[in-house]
């Protein structure tokens, strides 16, 4: 029997990929490269891309599908068999990785193709490969001493294992946790859809009643909507202490070790490349040029930002005060409160909005859009195997029928997936030395609301702006006309503009013209009334403030713990973020509050010393949505403007030219500023 891993025609089969294939597979994946690496490094003399860096590129790229769908598996169906398998697996690549990064004698192949004058015929994507292999191995420690280099390595072993524990423990204390209710009193002020949401939770585990959890839609609907003040601070108890010495699970899965042990790693690691702290080294991958850039921007918005989030939270403190005789807003009456004013401000509730919101109607929509823009068509295709059954796979094809790109969705919360929402990639687009073109293929993951009883999932307008900016993601990942792997889709983008494409798709949900497509009533199919509309947009920036400064402490907290690492004194961890929030919050959260204990986005994910990303691409999307805005947002000249000159590019070139080919001119904040109700 082969292994399903090894087979590379056509997609994954998910269905078939068990446990037991996957330490085989990858084993003998990186046997199978050691040997290539060595092979061609003696059989050739001269070096050049085509005998060198090519072969390699394709085996790298064989690892990287075979791993593709284990690591999918592991976020989005996770079991004990497999999370062994996987983390089995976790030491090798990382020393494979290391020890390619670390090669000399492959640096010194890379940098002779890179002298030679033949690199001046190379195409653009060839030449920006290179040039950031060439970096690529200074920051794995090629040029280290012996000694160095190996702890080099131990440490990235090491991180790999912690970052995955992390985000383990998070996951299990997620779903350790559930709120039984039998007495429906206590369900007082929850909408419908969170009941039936609830009962079906119960039901599935064979209760009565109502079964609630700490995934996002339950936890949502408590926070926003229990009238009892009680459990609302129960839940949020238990949400904000998960994988923390706190609250009621507390001590069980505690991350709290791990992040200190994460930090003091990344300093470390850091320090043996020469850069002064973790952030420096983050930095020189990205846009961003110093910590002094990050840290003036960071500190700029916030300074605009501040004044408007207390205003506003003295008019929601006012407005609980006087409208219901509420006195002392704690964290878990915020939300509750917020959609209190919400619709005594505006007169909207996201509860009116959802039943125009039907997934069928809002993903045809999306997709309509995208056809709108860039002459794109996007087809279900049936049969195809996947790891759940309500995930879909697409296809995409251009205006000349060709194909571009496949992806899967799976679009609903579930039991053992990772939380939120991203994309990730199963294949990427890259010509092999025989001719044939692999086509990008992604992952488009949500944890979206299901549909409950008889009804079709009907989305919160948030949920379709999350769907909106994952497809973003996979738009920029499927869309790209680059050959090379190593430049192709979101591949060698600067993380801090890897943003771009999906916070600028989330434009469109906010537009009239946009959303008579995207949004219909699930019974009769009734357009969005304009009068919600008008309310709905006039609500846009409620809280705009609150929830800007809110993304400043994160960001701000992330920077600056990795940036002031200091090994005589340690991380520092809850002093450096009591300090940002003295800073730039406008609430301070009780004492129990573990929120850094469930910030896998810096501890687990991709954006250690990045989380500023969000922001700094932010001004780059909404510039460039502005240009749709003087055009016409459907006005079909700027959407191919924007495919060709970002969507397309992949990283062969630095974001900031790509931007100014599409704009015309340099980025400035205006539109960010003005998008999010903060003037200048
Ligand atoms: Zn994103």
């Amino acid at each position: 029997m082969t292994n399903p891993l090894l087979q590379f025609t056509g997609l994954p089969p998910f269905q078939q990929i068990k446990p037991e294939y996957i330490e085989p597979a990858i084993n003998q994946l990186l046997a199978e490269n050691r040997a290539l690496v060595e092979r061609l490094l003696r059989e050739n003399e001269h070096y050049t891309w085509d005998n060198l860096i090519q072969p390699l590129e394709e085996a790298d790229d064989r690892l990287s599908r075979a791993w593709s769908p284990v690591s999918h598996m592991n976020s989005v169906v996770n079991s004990d068999a497999l999370r062994e398998a996987y983390n089995a697996c976790l030491p090798k690549l990382s020393e494979y990785g290391t020890e390619m990064g670390q090669n000399e004698h492959l640096y010194e192949a890379y940098k002779s193709i890179h002298d030679m004058p033949e690199f001046q015929h190379l195409d653009q994507a060839q030449k920006k490969t290179i040039e950031n292999s060439l970096r690529d191995f200074h920051l794995s420690g090629v040029d280290l001493p012996p000694e160095k280099k190996e702890r080099f390595k131990a440490i990235q072993q090491q991180l790999s294992k912690l970052t995955t524990k992390y985000e383990e423990n998070l996951l299990d204390a997620t779903h350790a946790w559930t709120r039984h209710i039998s007495d429906e009193q206590q369900l007082s002020g929850l909408p419908d859809y969170a009941r039936a949401m609830a009962r079906q939770s119960a039901e599935q585990k064979g209760l009565d009643g109502w079964l609630f959890s700490l995934e996002f839609p339950s936890y949502y609907a408590i926070m926003t909507y229990a009238d009892d003040r009680a459990l609302r601070e129960e839940m949020y108890q238990a949400y904000v202490t998960r994988a923390s010495e706190q609250g009621p699970n507390a001590g069980k899965w505690d991350n709290s070790a791990i992040m200190e042990e994460i930090l003091a790693l990344r300093h470390e690691l850091a320090q043996l490349l020469g850069f002064q702290s973790y952030a420096e080294r983050s930095l020189a991958t990205k846009m961003a040029e110093s910590p002094g850039q990050v840290f003036g921007f960071l500190d700029d918005l916030a300074k605009r930002s501040k004044p408007v989030a207390d205003k506003e939270l003295e008019e929601l403190r006012q407005f609980a005060e006087q409208q219901h005789g509420h006195e002392q807003l704690a964290a878990w009456d915020l939300a509750y409160y917020s959609e209190k004013q919400r619709q005594h401000d505006f007169d909207i509730s996201q509860e009116e909005l959802k039943p125009y919101f039907p997934e069928d109607k809002v993903i045809t929509g999306m997709f309509e859009v995208v056809k709108r823009l860039y002459g794109l068509s996007i087809a279900q295709v049936d049969h195809v195997e996947t790891w759940h059954p309500t995930v879909r796979f697409y296809e995409i094809r251009d205006n000349d029928g060709q194909l571009r790109g496949q992806f899967y969705l799976d679009l609903y919360v579930r039991d053992k997936k990772r939380g939120g929402a991203w994309m990730d990639d199963c294949s990427g687009r890259m010509r092999k030395a025989n001719g044939e073109l692999q086509y990008p293929v992604a992952y488009l993951t949500c944890n979206l609301t299901p549909p409950v009883g008889g009804d079709p999932a009907l989305f919160t307008h948030d949920e379709v702006i999350t769907l909106f900016h994952e497809f973003g993601h996979g738009l920029h990942h499927m869309l790209t006309q680059v050959d090379h792997i190593g430049v192709s889709g979101i591949n060698g983008v600067a993380w801090d503009a890897v943003e771009l494409p999906s916070q600028f798709m989330e434009n469109w949900c906010w537009e009239r013209e946009a959303l008579n497509v995207i949004a219909g009533h699930y019974k009769t199919g009734a357009p969005l009334p304009d009068a919600l509309y008008q309310k709905m947009y006039a609500a846009k920036n409620f809280q705009a403030g609150m929830q800007m400064v809110r993304q400043l402490e994160f960001s701000i907290f992330d920077f600056r713990l990795h940036h002031e690492y200091d090994p005589a004194k340690g991380s520092h961890i809850q002093k450096t973020l009591d300090e940002v929030r003295q800073q730039v919050a406008v609430i301070t959260p009780p004492d129990y509050n573990r929120f850094q204990n469930g910030f896998s986005h810096i501890f687990a994910g991709g954006y250690a010393a990045g989380y500023y990303s969000y922001k700094w691409a932010e001004v780059l999307s909404a510039d460039a949505f502005a240009k749709f805005e003087e055009q016409g947002i459907f006005d079909p000249e700027t959407g191919q403007a924007f495919l060709h000159n970002v969507l397309e590019q992949g990283g062969t070139r630095e974001p900031i030219e790509l931007f100014v080919k599409f704009r015309g001119r340099e980025p400035t904040i205006d539109a960010l500023l003005r998008h999010s109700g903060i003037t200048a």
